[in-house]
C-alpha cells in the first residue's frame, strides 16, 4: 500500500521547507527527478509520532516577480493537491495574515482535499497576535507550531490523524528505530548472557556453540577473550537455520580481578550487555535460585527497554525442581512488576537441556520487541478498551482519553493523547499497557507509555 501523501502549501517565506525537513528528519529526501515531472516539488518519506506519510513542498515561486506570484502559485498548488490526502496550509503566526494568505486560502476552500491550518513560528509569544487572526481562514483551529524549534509535533499527529489513520501501511517486518537505522529480522539476533559470577554462563555459551572456543572452569570469573561471537543455530523443529551474535561481556573482564569484586562486575558485565543485545538471558543458578543481585540486574535490562528472558541453569542438579521453578515465577512477578510472564526456561548448559527452546524464545521474542502496530488496528483496539473500561472521572469530570499511536519499536514506544492526563491514574496506565501486552502480541516486551494532554 503506498503511503498517504500530505501536502505542505503556504506563501514563500513561512516555514514550509523548515516543516518539511523537520518532519523528514534524517532520512533522504526522495528527489522526483522523471522527465515531465515538475521540478518544484519536493517529495519526502515522514514519520511522524507512528504516522507515516510522504510529505510534498511545494516550493519553488521565490524567483517569481510579486505580480505574477499569485497565479503562478495556484496553478502550482492545484496540480500538487492532485492525489493529496490532506493540506498543511501554513501561516506565518508572527506576520499575521497576508493578502497571499487569503487568497490561498481562497481556493483551498474550492478544493475537495483536507485542510489542517497551521500556524508556524508559534514559539514564545510573538505568535499570539497570528494564530488568533487565523481563525479568520474558515479552517477551524490553528495548529500551533514551531517547525524550527519542533513544538507543537503532537497538535499536529493529532490534527492529521483522522485523515490518515485508515491509510497507513500494514506491519513490515523491516523496522525503522529512532536512530533511522533500519533492522531486518533475518539480521543476526544479538544476544547476551548474563548472570552471577558461576551461573554457568561460559558452558552455556560453550554447549550453544558446541565447541570449546571459550575457556571455562570451577574458578567464578574466569577470563574469556572473545567478545562477539557469530554463528549459525539450527532450528530442530524447521531444519531453518539462523544467524546470532552472541556477545559475551564476561570476556571484557581483565583475568587479574580479585573475587570480592566480582558481585559488582556481574552488574558492570550486565551494562555492556545492554548496551549491545537485543534479548539479554539472565542466567539463573539452579542451586541457588532467586537473588536479589538479579532482580537488580533483571529490572536494570528492562528499565533499558531490552527483551528479557531468564533461565535456570543448572537443572540436572535442582533438587525439588517444579517447587524451584514455581517459587522463581513468583518472585518475579513480584519484584518485577513492570513486566508479568517473562519467559522461564529451565536449561542444562551442562546436558545441553532446554538449550534449542531457550534460542527459539529469544528469536520469537526479539520479533515482538521488533514490532509495530498500524495506528488504525492501535485505535480500533483502544476503542475497544475504553468502552469495556472507561477512564475515570475525578471531581466529577470525564478524562478524555482520544488516540493512541505507537511512536517507536525496539522496545515498543506508545504515545496517548488526550485532556487532563496528570490525573490519569498509573492503575488506568497499566491496565491500558497490560491490554497492549496480552492483546497486541507484546507479551513480555517492556513497553513504554508516554501521556500527551492535548490542548
Ligand atoms: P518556506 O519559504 O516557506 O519554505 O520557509 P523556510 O522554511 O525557508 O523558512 C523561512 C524562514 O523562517 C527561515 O529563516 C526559517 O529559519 C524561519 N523559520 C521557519 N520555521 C520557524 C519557526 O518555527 N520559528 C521561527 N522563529 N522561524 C522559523
Ligand atoms: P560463569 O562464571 O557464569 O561463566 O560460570 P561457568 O560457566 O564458569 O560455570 C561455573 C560452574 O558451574 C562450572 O563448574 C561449571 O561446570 C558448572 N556448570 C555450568 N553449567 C552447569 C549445568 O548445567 N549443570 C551443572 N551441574 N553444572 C554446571
Amino acid at each position: 500500500m503506498a503511503l498517504p501523501q500530505v501536502i505542505i502549501i503556504g506563501r514563500p517565506n513561512v516555514g514550509k521547507s523548515t516543516l518539511f525537513n523537520r518532519l523528514v528528519g534524517k532520512r533522504l529526501a526522495l528527489v522526483d527527478d522523471q522527465p515531465g515531472v515538475t521540478r518544484d516539488r519536493r517529495f519526502g518519506e515522514a514519520h511522524l509520532l507512528g504516522l507515516d506519510f510522504t510529505i510534498v513542498d511545494t516550493a519553488g515561486w521565490e524567483d517569481e516577480d510579486e505580480a505574477s506570484l499569485p497565479g503562478r502559485m495556484r496553478q502550482q498548488t492545484e496540480a500538487a493537491l492532485q492525489g493529496a490526502d490532506v493540506a498543511l496550509f501554513v501561516i506565518d503566526a508572527r506576520a499575521g495574515l497576508t493578502p497571499l494568505d487569503e487568497e490561498i486560502a481562497r481556493y483551498l476552500h474550492q478544493s475537495t482535499v483536507p485542510v489542517v491550518l497551521v500556524a508556524n513560528k508559534a514559539e514564545g509569544k510573538a505568535g499570539d497576535h497570528g494564530l488568533f487572526e487565523s481563525y479568520a481562514l474558515g479552517f477551524g483551529d490553528p495548529v500551533p507550531l514551531s517547525a524550527e524549534h519542533g513544538q507543537g509535533m503532537a497538535d499536529l499527529f493529532e490534527a492529521l490523524l483522522p485523515h490518515l489513520d485508515d491509510k497507513q501501511p500494514e506491519f513490515e517486518p523491516f523496522e525503522t528505530d529512532e536512530d533511522g537505522e533500519e533492522h531486518d529480522l533475518s539480521a543476526p539476533l544479538k544476544l547476551a548472557i548474563v548472570g552471577r559470577p558461576n551461573a554457568g554462563k561460559s558452558t552455556l555459551i560453550n554447549a550453544m556453540l558446541r565447541e570449546d572456543r571459550l575457556l571455562t572452569g570451577p574458578e567464578a570469573g574466569i577470563t574469556r577473550d572473545s567478545i562477539a561471537v557469530d554463528w549459525t543455530w539450527t532450528d530442530p523443529a524447521s531444519g531453518e537455520q539462523r544467524p546470532v551474535r552472541l556477545i559475551d561481556t564476561a570476556g571484557m573482564r581483565k583475568k587479574a580481578q580479585v573475587t570480592d569484586k566480582l558481585e559488582k562486575l556481574a552488574v558492570a558485565d550486565a551494562r555492556h550487555a545492554i548496551d549491545f543485545a537485543e534479548v539479554v538471558v539472565l542466567l539463573l543458578d539452579a542451586t541457588r535460585g532467586l537473588e536479589h543481585q538479579d532482580l537488580k540486574i533483571a529490572s536494570m535490562v528492562l528499565e533499558e527497554g531490552r527483551a528479557l528472558i531468564i533461565a535456570i541453569n543448572k537443572w540436572d542438579v535442582a533438587e525439588n525442581a517444579s517447587g524451584l521453578y514455581n517459587g522463581v515465577r513468583a518472585a518475579l512477578d513480584e519484584g518485577l512488576a513492570q513486566v508479568r510472564g517473562l519467559p522461564l526456561l529451565a536449561v542444562s548448559a551442562r546436558t545441553g537441556k532446554g538449550l534449542d527452546d531457550l534460542i527459539k524464545a529469544a528469536f520469537d521474542l526479539r520479533a515482538a520487541w521488533s514490532k509495530r502496530v498500524p495506528t488504525s488496528a492501535l485505535n480500533r483496539w483502544f476503542d475497544d478498551a475504553l468502552a469495556k473500561n472507561p477512564p475515570p472521572a475525578p471531581g466529577g469530570k470525564r478524562i478524555k482519553l482520544r488516540y493512541i499511536t505507537q511512536a517507536k519499536t525496539r522496545p515498543p514506544g506508545f504515545v496517548l493523547f488526550g485532556t487532563r492526563l496528570d490525573e490519569l491514574p498509573t492503575s488506568y496506565q497499566r491496565y491500558l499497557v497490560n491490554g497492549i501486552r496480552r492483546e497486541l502480541g507484546f507479551d513480555a516486551v517492556p513497553v513504554r507509555l508516554t501521556l500527551r494532554t492535548a490542548k
